[in-house]
């Protein structure tokens, strides 16, 4: 029997209460984190780290989440242009979900995120991707 890896998630998101909040429901579920606040150091997280998965937050101070979402795909390492990611978009920005899908997302949750249901919801976009 091996033991099974933890999975990193890497969390791009400018507001610390929502990062606060994510990270502690994520490691309540198992899963390893690191945290990036604006979208190009989320990009370069990915390189560097190469998460098992992105959080991507849409409103960051710098690059929007769909060009960071762009940028990650268009990454030469094919493996790591490929890691699932997953938007959290609000309400108010239902318009950008398709934009978002068209542009290579796997999935999203809608912000404020649950704390009851993220982490399933999280899975639920995995399936077997991870
Ligand atoms: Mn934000």
């Amino acid at each position: 029997m091996t033991a099974e890896r933890k999975q990193t998630a890497l969390v791009v998101e400018d507001n610390e209460d929502n990062m606060v909040l994510i990270t502690m429901l994520l490691e309540n579920a198992g899963y390893e984190h690191i945290w990036a606040d604006t979208g190009l150091k989320g990009v370069e997280l990915v390189l560097e780290q190469e998460p098992d998965f992105v959080l991507l937050d849409i409103q960051l101070p710098d690059i929007e989440g769909t060009e960071v979402l762009k940028r990650i795909r268009a990454l030469e390492d094919a493996e790591v242009a490929k890691i699932p990611i997953i938007a959290m978009t609000s309400y108010a920005m239902a318009g950008d979900r398709e934009k978002l899908l068209a542009a290579g997302c796997d999935g999203y949750i809608e912000k404020p995120i649950n704390p009851m249901r993220v982490i399933s919801q999280i899975r639920a976009i995995l399936g077997d991707k991870t």
